[in-house]
């Protein structure tokens, strides 16, 4: 009950032009059902195993998003139905993906991760990392991987300023690439504690688990 509630309030909350990602790592089938009677469609996954499991017994119409780092062995995996990748971060990988698509016969929409936190313990490419892999001739020839924008995580800390300065950060360089590229559509930033500085910066694709679903037991 309490999770439809949840997605009702975000439904209504949100700006029109922001796609809610429900993250729901770790959470059981049932829970996801209950969103998607809500109306949710589009659900995340950090784990290529646990979401093509959920795949399997859940309805056809949701659109799966992997949100978390990628192995390149487990992408054939979740090449036949994932909808978007949020967290590519390099040629090597987006290669292993188009490879997979071509198998699929389908094309697979990916987001390139950049890191804009301060932690070390965070995933993602720079700026300048990102430009030459769009840039490579490699990838302007893969014709079953589609780059539609970036993806970074603010560090975790209570200094807004701090998270707006990493947010603003990643929206500047997402409107210069966007100049250059036509295809770039998504800028996906915020999760359950930043969400509303990281729509304040820009941010059209908001990622959103524990304040929707109650947090995570990792057993
Ligand atoms: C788990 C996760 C989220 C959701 O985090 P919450 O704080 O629970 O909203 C968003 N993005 C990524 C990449 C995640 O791994």
């Amino acid at each position: 009950m309490e999770i439809a509630q949840n997605i009702k309030k975000y439904q209504s909350k949100l700006p029109e032009e922001v796609t809610l990602v429900a993250v729901s790592k770790t959470k059981p089938i049932e829970d996801i059902m209950e969103a998607y009677k809500a109306g949710q469609r589009i659900f995340g996954e950090n784990k290529i195993q646990e979401m093509a499991d959920k795949q399997e017994k859940l309805p056809e119409d949701i659109e799966w998003h992997m949100i978390g780092h990628v192995q390149r062995n487990k992408v054939k995996y979740m090449a036949p139905f994932v909808s978007l990748i949020h967290a590519v971060d390099s040629l090597k990988l987006l290669k292993e993906i188009n490879k997979q698509g071509k198998k699929n016969n389908r094309m697979i929409s990916c987001l390139l991760q950049i890191k804009i936190a301060e932690e070390d313990t965070k995933f993602g490419i720079t700026i300048e990392e990102a430009k030459s892999i769009l840039d490579s001739q490699e990838h302007i020839e893969m014709q079953h991987v589609k780059v539609v924008g970036l993806m970074g995580m603010a560090t975790l800390t209570e200094d807004e300023n701090q998270i707006e300065k990493e947010f603003s950060f990643l929206k500047k360089h997402f409107d210069i690439f966007q100049q250059h590229n036509p295809s770039f559509k998504v800028l996906s930033m915020g999760m359950s504690g930043d969400y509303e500085i990281a729509i304040r910066c820009g941010s059209n694709m908001v990622r959103i688990g524990s304040s929707i679903f109650g947090e995570r037991n990792y057993n």
